[in-house]
């Protein structure tokens, strides 16, 4: 097992770049148009195809291939630097992928991963549905119900599924169902709504804060009935689960709760990919900006406030990059990847509100993106564990109580 090492490989560095160039060159210059028009930019996310940066096999080769863990956290950094609606549009597949990784078969990873993606020339998406209205961090109040139907050996799916990235525009839809509403999130498990399933609809389609290039609506499921093979990890190993847990016995970590563990340190990522996008912009203004008869980073209240966004940045960056090791080397010990993302969230939102205070009048403008990199950077503190529940995560894991 190698130690950690935040010095990135030839590999790692030739591949920054050329996600750094594509961002560049065709995200940054199309993220203000998908941002006021408030849909999925499709024609990116073929380009992305084309040139191999959407994809599962982009995908498995970081996971697979990198045992730094630092491939994916560089990757995604950079895309979000570019644009961060653009990003979850391109990302949320990979939410869905990490849903089937965290419970599925090799079989049913083989069959349904790449299926989140489609192929140059025919992209699909992935969406994972966990959220429901009366239920986000709380995930022991789902109400989805999935029941088996032994007579035709298929699970039925009902209720409905809220703010989900991708949702009822995708082409698989992992959903996570109450099996037994007795066990609370013990009791839920995941399932594959493959394309074209009858019962499965999008919602409503909600108009948001920020990230507006990426879909998010709520997914209904009208009995929805999924063959048996679309129950993640199948059903032998549910019953056998189920079953420690009623009695008594801890179960494996709730199916919803796995995916985001896993995912937290590349959430981070994207909040830094926005940090930086903003602070590198003020650093270049501040240096033009002339006020008093000299540029303004020639007041220290600026030149330390930068000062400070650097560091918060790059002490960001450390945290993500640390868990992405520490969960690759399967070395979690007091919730890092909890405190990684609390970190870059936070960093994000502050950055960017500090790099409007830069710039002043302009910065609150959509003449300019740093308005917009703000309204971005806000989901990090929300979706996949809001701030406190980070907190809450990492103060159990110092303290060994349950903390509530
Ligand atoms: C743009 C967007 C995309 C999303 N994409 C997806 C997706 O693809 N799939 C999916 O499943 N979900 C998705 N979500 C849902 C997201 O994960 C939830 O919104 C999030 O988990 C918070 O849940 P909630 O909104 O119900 O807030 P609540 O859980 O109601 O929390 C409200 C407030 O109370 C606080 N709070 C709650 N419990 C505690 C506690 N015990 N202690 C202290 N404070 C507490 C929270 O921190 C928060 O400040 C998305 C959300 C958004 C906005």
């Amino acid at each position: 097992m190698a130690d950690f090492s935040a010095a990135l490989n030839e590999d790692q560095r030739e591949l920054q770049q050329w996600v750094h160039k594509f961002g560049e060159s065709v995200i940054r210059p199309a993220a203000a148009e998908w941002d006021e028009r408030e849909e999925t930019p499709w024609p990116i996310i073929e380009q992305a195809a084309e040139i191999g940066l959407y994809g599962f096999e982009i995908l498995a080769e970081g996971m697979m291939n990198d045992r730094s863990g630092l491939t994916i956290p560089v990757m995604i950094e950079e895309i979000f630097w570019a644009d961060a609606g653009i990003g979850m549009s391109l990302m949320a597949s990979a939410l869905a992928a990490a849903g089937i990784a965290a419970s599925g078969t090799s079989e049913q990873l083989i069959e349904w991963v790449p299926q989140c993606y489609g192929t140059p020339g025919d992209v699909k998406l992935g969406a994972f549905c966990a959220s429901e209205a009366d239920a986000g961090s709380d995930v022991n109040g789902y109400r989805t119900s999935a029941v088996y139907d032994e007579a035709t050996d298929e699970w039925i799916l009902n209720g409905t599924k809220a703010w989900i990235s991708n949702g009822g525009i995708a082409n698989i839809h992992v959903v996570v169902g109450v099996v037994d509403p007795t066990l609370g999130s013990k009791g839920h498990a995941s399932f594959i709504v493959p394309p074209g399933t009858k019962g499965l609809a999008q919602g409503q389609k909600y108009k948001k804060h920020g990230i507006r290039a990426s879909h998010t609506a709520e997914v209904v499921l009208d009995d929805v009935r999924v063959p048996g093979r679309c129950l993640l990890g199948g059903k032998e190993k549910l019953d056998e689960r189920l079953a420690r847990v009623r009695e008594g016995k801890s179960g494996n970590a709730q199916a919803a709760m796995q995916t985001f563990e896993s995912s937290r340190p590349a959430v981070g990522a994207q909040a830094i990919g926005v940090a930086r996008a903003a602070y590198e912009y003020a650093l270049d203004y501040a240096k033009e900006r002339e006020a008093f008869g000299k540029p303004i980073i020639m007041n220290q209240s600026i030149a330390f406030l930068l000062a400070d966004m650097a560091t918060e940045i790059d002490a960001s960056r450390l945290l993500i990059w640390r868990a992405s090791w520490l969960g690759k080397n399967g070395r979690f010990e007091n919730a890092e990847g909890s405190m990684a993302k609390l970190k870059a969230g936070r960093t994000a939102t502050w950055a960017t509100e500090r790099a409007i205070q830069i710039l002043g009048g302009v910065g609150y403008t959509r003449e300019c993106p740093v308005e917009r990199w703000h309204r971005d950077a806000k989901i990090h503190d929300i979706f996949e564990g809001t701030e406190q529940i980070q907190q809450l995560v990492i103060s159990r894991a110092i303290s060994g109580l349950r903390i509530e």
